[in-house]
């Protein structure tokens, strides 16, 4: 290894900040990737004499650090040899593997037996019959994708028979607005051709292939991105044909031009000219909710006039004054449809327009519940007032008063956490903190029938390695030597806070499966007069919810310690790649990035190696080894049959290779930058990137920038088969399905490497993502979209996804295992991974940001007394190659009254569990299917409440669980997302990307994804946000400015009449007019609004997994249409409801079920 040429970590770019793209995340990172701490946890009295205790990171064993492997790779090749099989066959290991060795875990017994070495004797008795984590692989018979059967649905989920899971869900991303920005042309300086040495074409059986022209580009939905200015996309060059390649010609540097021809990209359209289409639906014969609690009785509170005082009922509310249950009760009157009263529209003082009733085929669901429709409750052309509805932010608001100030002790089971939307500090006393683990409900069903009779789903968002923030303490490490973490015999759960040790210590009692087993001589420790442990609280493993083990050469694949992982750089070269300047700015950033690879120490240099590909239809390989005075190119055209043409020199030590690598990265541009190539491949890539990784015996990421559809010929080719004629119908769910199994299988032999891959994309028009992100989401990758990128506007966003993307903590190779008590179990999964199994979820890389999503259902009777235990176990590499183990346990309660369970929920956890299963559900059955299921499930939660659990009342009145009274606005949001229920300018792509997305989001995530946080900015005063308004119009004010968050996009509303005091401390000018719409960062004014403005964004920046664009919006401005997207109380462009009549619709679906 070179010295360590680091720059310091105070350095702009590594800086601790609160801003993004730092090594360390501010609010989210404190704690993550520095140093960790000596142990100082519960108790004082940690005795380093213990046998083997744990040990901080900062002192992790030796063991883990490898030689470097390239050194012990044979380097067969001439650099000029590019044909012939790879070098190294590592298929040898992979089958081995796949014939039913050991992937991760401890060998099942005889194994171990075979190799007492490992072992001390008195560790026999732990890893006995070890059913590991993963067990023995069967070689993949499953297709790709989970699995759960129709069956597996259980009766639980009986009412949500959406389909049988499948594989992936991906996810969202709302384009930034179009600009009248051109795309730069990326003009690079022409430098000295650079020296190449130069490979001899290998005999390539590619098929030299005229080219054809790009597809016809589909109109671009304003979603995507901002459409090109109507000037054009392309510098006046244009593009060339793709070029026939000849297959024998030596290839040399730079591809040839040729002649050009015209542009074979068109893109055309953006913007929906005019306002939305007037949405359509209508609740048929929906009255306004009869809303009212029977619980409280008396006067209205409010003046309104008119008999249907809109106020809103939940049993806990404290409000001091009832309602009669008078004219609410009244039942509505059929035929009254349509007459849905006029609604102002607040702000702006238009009419609203008559909402006619929410259309019948929205939700036929209606007919299954009875050929007698219920009593329609009759409207009176009273509107309704949407402040007597629940409100988001007053849930929010009043969360945050009550939890922020004392911390959330995890010690008590069955404790609800505070909101993910408030601030709070958690003190893990036993069971795993809500950061890292988050349940739909905190007191379950004890039968099997009760949660059935519920529906309320039973599922935990889980977030392995989530990061905490700088005042919480990360996850101890545990290490007990040789002998590994101590499990219990049976079930293999490892030791935690709920196993119970008998005998004097000797031996301890399973708190899953009650199988008793022995203390190994060298754990063994006296208990006290209550029957813990006297170093109960010295050690994680028995006092704390969460903490790592460092695992034996056991838990390693094939029994041997990993070598740190490899991260592998694809650079797309074709012609939009170069044009976009995206092929300049990648290279660029790089130079600096690889200074910022992952690792655990601050101080060290980190031990992941690189490599560098470039590629259009044919691989440029390029060695980098660090006695070369340049690079060398080595080109692979037979795409066919992909090999790696060089081991020595492929993958290297960034400081040892530093100088060559940045020679690379400042010729790729120029080499590339007339490049007349514009067909690509994809397949051959990643399998380029596997190969490598095979070679080198590691696990690692492969980062692709990738432009266009692969249309070029070679294996997983795709056509365009974009068909917008199929949204709406039965057939629409082929667009989320991959185009062929090609990528699925790739899958598979990505997942046994542990190659992990990240997709960054930047289409300009229709690329497939639902077939270009298999690989990544079956591998526990990302996948960006850059629509319409543009160097001007994009690259900013692009570069901290990249550095954040690049840097984050994540582990290697990993394999989750969920583990529950008696009664409960695992059945089904959702995220990015891959299972060939039903129980082991597969990843090939698990990085901070993703989570994993599991339901359980019952298989016995469970009891109050004991409650329900849950321990999900990863086994990974971490970034410095070392093997590990993070396990959380979560303790909830158990109930025989469905009260309890309505007392106990987490609707946000619904939500997100609930979205993921619709968004999944898409692959297999019609949208509207899952829309309709959708509302019935959640109709029969609140129905079975109403008929259970709340006093009597009419049937007028609806009356909801305190803990889920916005069940109904969220599920709307939902179902009004543009996977659901696309407006017409939503592309396929899109939607497949924010499917795929969200399948790997947190609470935290997928709530403000779904009901965006709308600030309005007025005084900004003092350190505490401003307190949100509700998404609607209405609350808008036309001389106010306001910061719309969605997760993925930030909008900065500004009214037209905004105050020009308010004008000029934000953008330097007092008059509107001369905003300008396509500043993509705010002025740095020197004042205290500016500056307070600017942290607020920064801060809320840094605490998303992807970088938030920002957007002016000018009331008015045609831009407004994608802002007013996100106000989801009100009805959409697209048809959703609005919040007030989906409610009334709501209650309608609940007094149906009730009659
Ligand atoms: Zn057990």
């Amino acid at each position: 290894m070179n010295v360590n040429q680091q720059p310091p970590m105070a350095s702009p770019y590594g800086q601790p900040q609160p801003g993004y793209g730092q090594p360390s995340y501010a609010p989210l990172g404190g704690g993550y990737p520095g140093p960790y701490g000596p142990y100082s946890g519960p108790a004082t009295a940690y005795q380093p004499g213990a046998p083997q205790g744990y040990s901080t990171y900062a002192s992790f064993p030796s063991k883990a650090v490898p030689a470097n492997p390239v050194s012990d790779l044979p380097s067969p090749l001439d650099l000029g040899s590019t044909r012939g099989p790879p070098p190294v066959s590592t298929n040898q290991a992979y089958s081995q593997y796949a014939q039913g060795d050991i992937q991760n875990g401890p060998p099942p017994m005889d194994h171990s037996m075979a190799q007492p070495a490992h072992r001390p004797p008195v560790c026999q008795p732990y890893s006995q019959g070890a059913m590991n984590l993963s067990g023995p692989h069967p070689s993949y018979p499953q297709q790709y994708g989970v699995q759960p059967s129709m069956q597996q649905m259980t009766n639980q989920m009986s009412g949500m028979q959406v389909g049988s899971g499948s594989l992936t869900s991906a996810g969202p991303g709302y384009a930034p607005p179009p600009s009248s920005e051109p795309p730069i042309s990326a003009a690079y300086s022409a430098a000295a051709p650079p020296s190449y040495t130069q490979a001899p074409h290998p005999v390539s059986g590619a098929p030299s292939q005229p080219s054809p022209p790009s597809e016809p580009a589909a109109p671009q939905p304003y979603y995507d991105g901002p459409p090109p200015s109507q000037q054009q996309p392309f510098p006046s060059s244009a593009p060339p044909p793709s070029q026939p390649f000849p297959s024998s010609s030596p290839y040399s540097g730079p591809p040839p031009s040729s002649q050009p021809r015209a542009p074979a990209v068109s893109r055309q359209q953006s913007f929906p000219p005019g306002p939305p289409p007037p949405a359509q639906q209508t609740f048929p014969n929906c009255a306004p909710p009869p809303v009212s609690q029977a619980l409280y009785s008396g006067p209205p509170p409010s003046s309104q006039p008119g008999p249907f005082p809109p106020t809103f009922a939940s049993p806990a509310h404290r409000r001091p004054t009832p309602l009669p249950p008078g004219p609410m009760q009244q039942p509505l009157q059929p035929g009254m449809q349509g007459g849905y009263p006029t609604q102002q529209n607040g702000a702006f003082g238009q009419p609203r327009g008559p909402q006619p009733g929410y259309a019948g085929p929205q939700y036929p669901g209606q007919q299954n519940y009875g050929a007698v429709p219920a009593p329609t409750p009759a409207p009176t052309q009273k509107r309704l007032d949407p402040d007597s509805i629940p409100s988001p932010i007053q849930v929010i608001e009043d969360d945050r008063a009550n939890k922020s100030s004392e911390p959330f002790t995890t010690g008590v089971k069955g404790q609800t956490p505070p909101l993910v939307t408030t601030n709070f500090q958690v003190k893990d006393q036993g069971n795993a903190s809500p950061r890292f683990v988050r349940c739909t409900a905190y007191n379950i069903p004890c039968t099997a029938d009760m949660a059935k009779q519920s529906q309320v789903p039973l599922a935990a968002v889980i977030k392995p390695l989530a990061m905490l923030p700088p005042d919480e303490t990360r996850p101890y490490m545990v290490d007990h030597g040789e002998a590994g973490p101590i499990r219990c015999n049976r079930c293999k759960a490892y030791m935690c806070p709920y196993m119970q040790f008998i005998e004097g210590g000797r031996r301890f009692q399973c708190g899953f499966c009650s199988c008793v087993t022995d203390v190994p001589p060298h754990y063994f420790q006296h208990l006290d007069h209550t029957g813990k442990r006297v170093d109960c609280c010295d050690r994680p493993e028995l006092s704390l919810g969460s903490y790592e083990f460092v695992a034996t050469v056991d838990y390693c694949k094939n029994n041997k310690l990993p070598q740190p992982p490899s991260f592998i750089f694809f650079i797309d070269v074709s012609y939009n790649a170069v044009k976009s300047g995206m092929v300049n700015i990648v290279c660029q950033e790089l130079k600096t990035l690889l200074d910022y690879l992952p690792r655990e120490n601050p101080e060290a240099d980190s031990v992941v190696r690189v490599g560098f590909v470039t590629y259009n239809k044919v691989l440029h390989f390029y060695n980098v080894k660090s006695s070369l005075a340049q690079p060398q190119m080595m080109v692979v055209s037979d795409v066919g049959d992909m090999f790696l043409p060089l081991l020595d020199g492929f993958l290297v030590n960034v400081n040892d290779s530093r100088v060559v690598i940045e020679s690379l990265l400042d010729q790729i541009p120029e080499m590339f930058a007339d490049t007349r190539e514009t067909e690509t491949v994809f397949g051959p890539v990643i399998q380029a990137g596997l190969e490598a990784l095979k070679a080198a015996d590691c696990a690692g990421k492969l980062f692709l920038f990738h432009s266009s559809l692969p249309i070029a010929e070679a294996p997983g080719k795709l056509k365009n088969r974009e068909d917008k004629k199929l949204v709406g119908t039965d057939k629409e769910k082929s667009l989320f399905q991959p185009q062929s199994g090609f990528y699925s299988n790739l899958s598979k032999e990505c997942v046994a490497q542990g190659c992990c891959v990240d997709l960054f994309l930047f289409p300009n028009q229709y690329v497939d993502v639902a077939t270009l992100g298999v690989v990544p989401v079956s591998t526990g990758g990302s996948v960006y979209k850059y629509t319409y990128f543009q160097a001007e506007m994009d690259r900013e966003r692009f570069l901290n996804d990249l550095r954040r993307d690049v840097q984050k903590p994540m582990g290697f190779d990993a394999v989750m295992r969920v583990r529950t008590s008696t009664g409960i179990r695992a059945t089904d999964f959702f995220g990015s991974f891959f299972m060939s199994n039903t129980t082991d979820v597969e990843l090939a890389g698990l990085d901070c940001d993703k989570t994993v999503t599991v339901e359980f259902r019952h298989d016995d009777k469970l009891s109050e007394d004991t409650g329900a235990l849950m321990q999900c176990a990863v086994l990974y590499t971490s970034c410095s190659g070392q093997r590990r183990l993070r396990v959380h346990n979560m303790a909830v309660n158990c109930c025989s009254q469905l009260a309890d369970l309505y007392r106990n929920c987490e609707t946000d956890t619904i939500i997100n569990f609930f979205s993921k299963y619709a968004y999944r559900s898409l692959l297999n059955t019609p949208t509207k299917t899952v829309r309709d299921t959708l509302v019935n499930q959640c109709a029969q939660i609140l129905a079975c409440y109403r008929k259970n659990c709340a006093s009597p009342s009419s049937a007028g009145q609806l009356i909801l669980p305190e803990c889920m009274k916005l069940l109904p606005v969220y599920l709307n949001c939902v179902l009004k997302s543009d996977v659901l229920q696309p407006g017409a300018d939503v592309s396929v792509d899109n939607r497949a990307y924010l499917r795929q997305l969200l399948g790997c989001m947190d609470v935290s995530e997928s709530h403000v994804f779904f009901y965006p946080r709308l600030l309005p900015l007025v005084k900004l005063d003092g350190g505490s946000l401003p307190m949100a308004v509700r998404n609607s119009e209405e609350r808008l004010s036309k001389g106010g400015v306001y910061l719309l968050e969605t997760g993925l996009y930030l909008f900065l509303w500004v009214g037209a009449n905004a105050q020009q005091e308010l004008l000029s401390n934000i953008f330097g000018t007092p008059t509107f007019s001369q905003i300008d719409p396509n500043m993509t960062s705010l002025p740095e004014l020197d004042n205290p609004f500016s500056q307070r403005l600017r942290g607020i964004i920064d801060s809320f920046r840094s605490q998303r997994s992807r970088y938030m664009k920002l957007m002016v919006v000018k009331q008015e401005d045609k831009a407004e249409l994608i802002f007013k997207h996100f106000l989801c109380e009100d009805k959409s462009a697209s048809g959703g409801a609005s919040y007030v009549d989906f409610l009334c619709h709501m209650h309608k679906e609940i007094r149906q079920l009730l009659s």
